[in-house]
């Protein structure tokens, strides 16, 4: 193939003006040695942008108290903050209501909390939990962790070689002993995006609930719960050009309400004595303890920044991205693409033939060019494709195609060093 060819840059993917979102995140100034730092590892956690810092600076100089208990302005300032924070991400992917959006810790602390609050409640011996191949540990261990306890059984739709969902062998899974589907919206390791909306049709004809675990989605295409008709749906602020230490869980009220809480302490009560206990209501039952306001708040910016740019024009110039370097890896010999699914976000996993995956990221980190190498926290993907670890490059809409042909040089100099 002649890499020469020239792309079509859609009318939606030219309207990002590049270099001035790139000014947005301090980070990307960084020099690696005497490299310009190529951040490539964005499925792991993305930058944050200078705005997002300012807000949190802003907060911990100005407004920090703990929330919900004083009325001095201090409190009520940070309290109002907190909960603006919250609205702002029920506007973001369409919610109902301002309390169906739980603070979580992340992705992994939101899938626990459905899995004790829900699981240990409504499963129970002999019920079945449907998964996939697909994946992230997360939204496995969780549910292994309750199955052991309870006799529960977990069952795994499989892949296609381009790593999609077998959507037959899904419904073939049902049963009437089915009680929970957990699905990931789009693969970390490989980025093939899933047909949740029809599985989540489908589950609901069987009277079985969804969560959709969207770490991975979230940052790259726009989210609408309401449509989506998932009982669940989980993000992390880390991945969304917002701090760590701060997700969401969204719950269908009726959902949240049924639950048991998880935690107990502070905040998550409306009374308490020796003898007897009441919760407090949603979303504040699944809240004990003091949260990690600065973080909330943080996201909060975040989801703003991000909406201010439009997630329409971020996904339209991420296909961008992965088309033309998918192109390009293609004209290389001995590298191979893993994961080819017709619906992928901009992650590409591969694999060079001879060459350790550790001593490719080794190499071009010399170039300064971040990758991720292992398993992706996703080991059921590897075996599939019988490898134990991919190269991962993950992009993000403050990447451009010079950083590309930068990594496809890096990988030419990579094969040049090792065959
Ligand atoms: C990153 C990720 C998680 C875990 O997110 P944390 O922020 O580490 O809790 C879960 N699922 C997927 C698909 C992910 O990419």
């Amino acid at each position: 193939m002649n890499s020469a060819k020239p792309l079509i840059i859609s009318s939606d993917a030219s309207m990002l003006n590049i270099e001035k979102v790139r000014d947005d995140f301090p980070i990307l100034k960084t020099k690696i040695g005497s490299k310009q730092l190529i951040y490539f590892d964005n499925a792991a956690s993305s930058q944050v942008p200078k705005i997002v810092m300012d807000r949190m600076r802003r907060y911990q100089t100005t407004e920090h108290a703990n929330i919900n208990r004083a009325v001095h302005y201090l409190s009520e300032t940070a309290t109002a903050e907190y909960e603006n924070s919250r609205h702002k991400i029920k506007k973001f992917i369409n919610a109902n209501k301002d309390e169906e959006i739980i603070f979580t810790s992340g992705t992994t602390d939101a899938i626990n909390l459905v899995a004790h609050g829900y699981g240990r409640k409504f499963i129970n011996h002999g019920d079945e939990i449907i998964l996939t191949v697909l994946e992230h540990h997360s939204n496995i261990v969780p549910w292994q962790m309750l199955a052991k306890e309870k006799g529960a059984k977990i069952r795994v739709v499989p892949i296609n070689n381009e790593g999609e969902l077998l959507i037959n062998e899904y419904k073939k899974l049902f049963n009437k002993n089915t009680k929970f589907v957990g699905v990931t919206h789009v693969s970390n390791a490989i980025g093939t995006i899933n047909p949740i909306k029809q599985m989540i049709e489908y589950a609901h004809t069987q009277d079985v609930p969804v969560l959709v675990d969207g770490a991975q989605a979230a940052p790259h295409m726009k989210i609408d719960v309401k449509e989506l008709d998932c009982d669940f749906y989980t993000f992390s602020g880390h991945k969304l050009c917002g701090p760590t230490g701060i997700g969401i869980l969204y719950g269908k009220t009726d959902q949240l309400n049924r639950m048991n809480p998880f935690k107990g302490g502070g905040d998550m009560i409306t009374s308490v004595t020796f003898k007897k206990t009441t919760f407090n209501k949603i979303p504040h039952k699944f809240e004990a303890g003091t949260p990690p306001i600065a973080a909330a708040i943080g996201f909060g910016a975040a989801i703003d920044y991000l909406s201010a740019i439009d997630l329409s024009i971020i996904e339209a110039y991420e296909q961008y991205l992965i088309n033309y370097a998918t192109e390009r890896i293609n004209t290389l010999p001995g590298v191979q693409i893993i994961g080819s699914a017709t619906k992928k976000v901009a992650v590409l996993s591969f694999s060079i033939t001879g060459i350790h995956p550790h001593d490719i990221g080794t190499l071009l980190n010399d170039e300064g060019i971040a990758v991720r190498t292992g398993h992706h926290c996703a080991q059921p993907v590897m075996d599939h494709f019988k490898v134990p670890a991919t190269t991962r490059a993950s992009f993000s809409f403050y990447n451009k195609i010079a950083e590309i042909d930068a990594l496809i040089s890096g990988i030419q100099k990579v094969q040049k060093v090792f065959l």
